[in-house]
């Protein structure tokens, strides 16, 4: 261990007080401590949360111009040190350096969409409403809010929500998942650079007690959670209880239906990169395979076929395909699921506990891919959000079937068809009960300016992350992504999908 510290960041400069508590970060690759982070109790919220009221008397008068300039010194910023910025999240998230780049561009894509707030956060104007008068619409900033994130983009998923909340005028206080907190501070440093005021940007480390904090402090006006589901609930829950409003963006389950017509090689190839990318960590992750019949027996030897060329070794290797897992407790909680799928009687077609290890040290949060196949609803392997390297197959015998298993799912984050008919496509992005569709695409994670967020529990609150999703309170926002059938897109290639 190390004796270097991470702390918070608040008023344009780290935080010189000393924390009673503080948490231990892992580089996942070796399971070892590199260093520790400070925990925020209540008197250091109220510190940052002060510092972002401060700081927003003159920001939100700031003309749009100005906001602006800010917006496009951080994203020249951000460009330049971006492969900085993915070997911090390497080292302390595990994934490896190309998919880090490729989270960091995505979030990229939403301080580039927040350059454009003058056009965005444009007004409207009726005149003559009534005789003699005019009506028009402002759009005025809310204050100090809070953005808490997860564990599996510490840099994207913060950028879901802060260039725009900074584009338009408002303070941020941001507290990112304590086991990989470090992007959080590098992102906050080039705030600085950029020359954005002290105060509009702060950053809190810690955990539960940071969280509270935020969700009841008078002066936090709006609340962005990213995490699991159960959390999320209770973050919607206490947050609009103290009357802030509040996105809580929650887990998954996302399912993945193959018809008899689909191109098998795209189908697997898909499969795996959205299986096991990340290694599974990903809330965009395709968890479950709904083969409908007679395609199981091909997808599955198309799959494990693909599986064993995978490299699995330290996220700062160039050979490496997926790294570790996040945390040793994590890695043992998804390999609890190998036995219990197994005793509910689903096939264990890949154990990942076999897989061979590139380069890795032992000590690292190792599982290698998994697959599983004939699994049905009941088992935990199919029940649970697993976010881990455990891919699912579930047979089913026709299109009406595998939908109904989607539909039925409590989750409805993203789900993905593939199929060379039209009017399947069509039909499926109907009648899906999920917030992101992809149609042979399968991280359909859309752009930024179309709106990401899922239905059902994986979203609570009817506001979306980043973008514009149209008429609120009344429609449901769901977003589709689609690529019709071109050979030249398969391949296995595990990163987070691009918009290059
Ligand atoms: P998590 O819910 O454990 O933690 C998320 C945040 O909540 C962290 O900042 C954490 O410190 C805080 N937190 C944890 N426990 C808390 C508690 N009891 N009270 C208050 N705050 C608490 O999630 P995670 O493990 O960091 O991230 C993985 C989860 O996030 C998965 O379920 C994944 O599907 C989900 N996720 C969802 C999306 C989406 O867009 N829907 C995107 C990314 C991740």
């Amino acid at each position: 261990m190390t004796s270097e510290h991470l702390t918070h960041w608040i008023a344009g400069r780290p935080w010189t007080g000393t924390s009673e508590r503080r948490g231990d970060v892992y580089d996942p690759a070796t399971g070892k401590v590199t260093h520790q982070v400070d925990y925020a109790d209540r008197a250091v919220v109220d510190l940052a949360v002060g510092a972002a009221l401060e700081a927003f008397q003159d920001w939100r008068h700031a003309s749009v111009a100005r906001r602006t300039s800010v917006l496009f010194a951080f994203r020249e910023l951000l460009h330049a040190r971006r492969d900085e910025l993915a070997a911090v999240i390497v080292a302390e998230h595990g994934k490896v350096h190309s998919d880090a780049l490729g989270e960091v561009a995505r979030g990229l894509e939403v301080v580039e969409y927040a350059c454009g707030i003058p056009q965005l956060s444009k007004g409207g104007f009726t005149e003559q409403a009534s005789t003699g008068i005019d009506v028009y619409s402002l759009r005025q900033p809310l204050g100090p809010v809070a953005v808490i994130s997860p564990f599996n983009f510490p840099a994207m998923v913060p950028m879901w929500f802060f260039p725009i909340a900074i584009a338009l005028g408002n303070t941020v206080v941001l507290k990112p998942s304590e086991k990989d907190p470090s992007a959080a501070n590098f992102l906050a440093a080039l705030w600085s650079e950029a020359g954005l005021p002290d105060g509009v940007f702060n950053v809190v480390h810690g955990d539960k007690p940071a969280v509270d904090r935020l969700l009841e402090h008078p002066d936090v006006k709006s609340v962005s959670f990213v995490g699991s589901t159960p959390i999320a609930r209770y973050v919607y829950e206490t947050g609009t209880r103290h009357g802030k409003r509040v996105q809580a963006l929650g887990g998954a389950k996302n399912h993945m239906l193959v018809l008899p017509d689909a191109d098998l090689d795209l189908a697997a190839d898909a499969a795996v990169n959205a299986g096991f990318g990340a290694a599974g960590e990903r809330c965009m992750a395709v968890s479950v395979l709904v083969a409908v019949d007679p395609v199981g027996d091909g997808l599955v030897e198309r799959i494990r076929e693909r599986m064993a060329g995978l490299t699995v070794g330290p996220g700062c290797a160039p050979a490496s395909e997926m790294g570790p897992l996040v945390t040793g407790v994590h890695r043992d909680k998804v390999a609890a699921y190998l036995d219990a799928g197994v005793a509910d009687g689903a096939t264990l077609a890949v154990d990942g506990r076999t897989h061979p290890l590139t380069g890795a040290e032992a000590d690292g949060f190792w599982l290698g891919p998994t697959l599983f196949d004939h699994v049905k609803p009941g088992m935990s392997v199919y029940d649970d959000e697993i976010f881990g390297p455990v891919l699912s197959v579930v047979r089913v015998s026709s299109y009406d079937e595998g939908l109904a298993l989607i539909n039925a799912n409590p989750y409805g984050n993203g789900t993905a068809l593939f199929t060379n008919d039209g009017g399947a496509a069509r039909r499926f992005q109907h009648e899906v009960e999920v917030g992101m569709v992809g149609i042979n695409v399968p991280i359909p994670v859309p752009v930024a300016y179309y709106s990401f967020g899922g239905w059902k529990s994986s979203l609570f609150g009817d506001a979306h992350a980043y973008g514009e999703d149209g008429v609120r309170f009344f429609t449901r926002g769901k977003a589709v992504t689609q690529r019709w059938l071109d050979p030249s897109h398969g391949g296995i290639n595990l990163g987070f999908p691009t918009n290059s």
